[in-house]
């Protein structure tokens, strides 16, 4: 892969590319945007042109495109995973500070930032004319990680390039956003991911839902289409989901709930397999999350009928389970339910019991839901 492959991210590639050609390139950056929109994947064949030993200069209207060459030695080595000057830290990485074996990382510690980092940082380049360190889920750093950085934000050595990425800014300190480059990465249009998972196999249909799943998070549209689970497919689980509630009762709550378990659980193990380096709970709370997702977008879509904007459908292919839904509640109704199931996903970020979560849930949607504390 090259920077020219990086998906509908042109302009924030543009900025990059001629703060290069101006030589006026920033040694920190942010790169800010929705989960999912190509921040990782960008910051990551940015560092691989950096590093490349023999880079393409492409001459294009709008200037020139400086890319990778793919064939050189730091190209291949970059590819192999291994490059000696590229640092790809990330929140895992405490199981290998000198103190951190066994912990879980919820946030991206001072430990990982001072032993990856900080104390690196003024290590020479050993192949390549940089060094680059890519700072993942940079939202995640805590007030000490970021203020232990701002020295090395502030004053790092001429050839290395510090980029972090963020899904959410307002995380970062002033003092660390002043210190940085901020480069905004946009959603990406619905067309395109159908795009791009109907060219990567996905059925028409599917790849239509999982767009209008995703809201422009290409990441996650792919991440969920190209899951396979032992007996069926995400989008299998969703269209039973949207089945089940539409048709449910108050009675079923319980095996409504016991059923969501079961399929993040396949979900979960299935992600697992494919990402051995996210934490397992990581990927408990994303499975959770994209699972009250799902219901969240089928009352969304019955707040559409009401509304007369049945074209916006994200349930396109469930129409008749959406018509049924949207007949059980008035509009008012379904912005309370909607907003109770987006407290819901909050707990599941505060780490809340999962079967608690769903039952909660669905209790919300018959309309007697108990309040708990957490
Ligand atoms: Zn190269």
């Amino acid at each position: 892969m090259s920077l020219k492959e990086i998906f509908c991210q042109d302009k924030a590639i543009g900025i990059l590319q001629r703060a290069y050609a101006a030589d006026k390139l920033a040694h920190a950056y942010l790169f800010v945007g929705p989960d999912g929109v190509g921040k990782f994947k960008t910051a990551q064949e940015w560092a691989k042109m950096l590093l490349c030993n023999d880079k393409i200069e492409q001459q294009r209207p709008e200037g020139v495109f400086y890319d990778s060459c793919g064939n050189c030695r730091s190209c291949e080595v970059f590819e192999g995973g291994a490059h000696p000057d590229f640092n790809h830290i990330y929140k895992e990485l405490v199981e290998f500070t000198k103190t951190g074996k066994g912990k879980t990382p919820l946030d991206l510690p001072i430990d990982v930032i001072r032993e990856f980092i900080i104390d690196k940082v003024a290590g020479r380049p050993q192949m390549s004319s940089a060094t680059v360190y890519v700072v993942r889920e940079a939202e995640r750093l805590n007030q000490s990680s970021q203020n232990a950085l701002l020295k090395v934000l502030e004053e790092p050595p001429k050839y290395c390039f510090i980029i972090m990425i963020c899904s959410r800014l307002e995380n970062m300190l002033p003092t660390t956003q002043s210190r940085c480059q901020i480069i905004r990465f946009g959603p990406v249009d619905a067309e395109k991911i159908v795009e791009q998972l109907t060219r990567s196999g996905v059925a028409a249909g599917e790849a239509k839902y999982w767009a209008a799943f995703s809201d422009g998070s290409l990441g996650t549209a792919l991440a969920w289409a190209g899951l396979e689970l032992k007996d069926k497919s995400c989008y299998q689980i969703k269209t039973e989901l949207v089945s089940r509630f539409a048709d449910y009762e108050l009675p079923d709550a319980l095996d409504f709930a016991e059923w969501l378990g079961q399929s993040a659980k396949k979900i979960s193990d299935a992600w697992t397999e494919k990402q051995s380096n996210v934490s397992k709970k990581d990927i408990n709370r994303r499975t959770q999350t994209g699972l009250i997702r799902m219901i969240i977008a089928a009352l969304d879509d019955a707040m559409k009928m009401h509304l007369g904007n049945d074209a916006a459908f994200v349930n396109s292919d469930q129409v008749s389970k959406i018509e049924k839904v949207g007949k059980k509640f008035d509009a008012e109704d379904l912005a309370e339910k909607i907003g109770k199931a987006y407290e819901n996903m909050q707990w599941v970020q505060r780490s809340v019991n999962e079967r608690l979560v769903f039952e909660e849930l669905l209790l919300n949607y018959a309309g007697c839901g108990k309040i708990i504390s957490s």
